[in-house]
């Protein structure tokens, strides 16, 4: 198995020194020395890391980077203390919540993912139902009689 394991670096300025900016699903890594957007790697729907280092409240890291196969893994360290910043429960809007509430606010995601198609399938029902009504109606004007497919 292939095993590469290096630093983060700013492609900039080379600094290994890594600021977070923490969002729902995604980790944003900003270079602390020049401000440019070094990365952004993915994490579960509603999780990210923190800005701060979770031991000592630092909000500066080095970032060590591990390929195994086709998977890159972004692993931050405070430069303090070698703390790790805390895995955090976020929505759309960045506020932050427990780990309780995410499970509530997948389940409702869903429900509105669910609700939303189920009125798009109602409304071309409706639609359907209206083009049938419609040609119901020019065939009584016109006293036309169904058609018989066998004859
Ligand atoms: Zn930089
Ligand atoms: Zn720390």
């Amino acid at each position: 198995m292939r095993k590469i394991v290096r630093t983060a670096n700013c492609p900039s300025c080379g600094s290994v020194k890594l600021k977070i900016k923490p969002s729902n699903g995604k980790v944003d890594y900003f270079c602390a020395e020049c401000g440019i957007h070094v990365e952004r790697t993915k994490c579960e729907t509603f999780t990210s890391f923190d800005s701060k280092c979770e031991e000592c409240g630092n909000d500066i890291f080095k970032v060590k980077i591990e390929e195994k196969e086709d998977k890159v893994f972004w692993t931050p360290f405070c430069i303090e203390c070698h703390g790790q910043p805390a895995l955090i429960c976020i929505d759309y809007e960045g506020n932050e919540f427990d780990f309780k509430e995410r499970e509530q606010l997948i389940i409702k995601n869903s429900m509105d993912l669910f609700e939303a198609r189920l009125v798009k399938t109602e409304h071309s029902f409706y639609t359907f139902n209206e083009k049938v009504d419609k040609l119901k109606d020019i065939m009584n004007k016109n006293k036309y009689k169904a058609l018989n497919i066998d004859k």
